[in-house]
């Protein structure tokens, strides 16, 4: 999908400050930040949102969620995080390629803001 912003980064054709990256998955720092650690979790290969996925993406889901845990361990996350997925119009996703939100770096709060 040559038109879709995170395919671009996942190519490597828009620059992002990735912090960690293997066959499958990227991750990089949010472009405008809600929290002092902001990070973005993506698979490689498109999927518009989570309704996206089936039974087959099993092993991608963890390897997403996996690649949070791993973000999870760095020092400026060591108080926590919060992990959002934003789904369609109503769920507040802008960019229509799966991501992971994960937040961080100071009290998150409740309700989300
Ligand atoms: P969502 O509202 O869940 O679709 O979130 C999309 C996120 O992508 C927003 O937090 C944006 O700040 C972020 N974003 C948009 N463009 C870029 C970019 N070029 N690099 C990094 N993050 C981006
Ligand atoms: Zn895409």
């Amino acid at each position: 999908m040559s038109d879709c912003l995170f395919c671009r980064i996942a190519s490597g054709e828009i620059p992002a400050q990735v912090l960690y990256e293997d066959e499958e998955v990227m991750a990089f720092r949010d472009i405008n930040p809600q929290a002092p650690v902001h990070i973005l979790v993506i698979p490689k290969n498109h999927y518009t949102s989570l309704l996206d996925l089936t039974e087959r993406d099993q092993e991608l889901l963890a390897h997403l969620l996996l690649t949070v845990k791993k973000l999870g361990s760095r020092s400026d996350l060591e108080g926590g995080f919060r992990t959002v997925i934003n789904t369609g119009d109503d769920g507040g996703q802008w960019v229509k390629h799966l991501h992971l939100h994960v937040l961080g770096g100071r009290p998150m709060g409740w309700p989300p803001g």
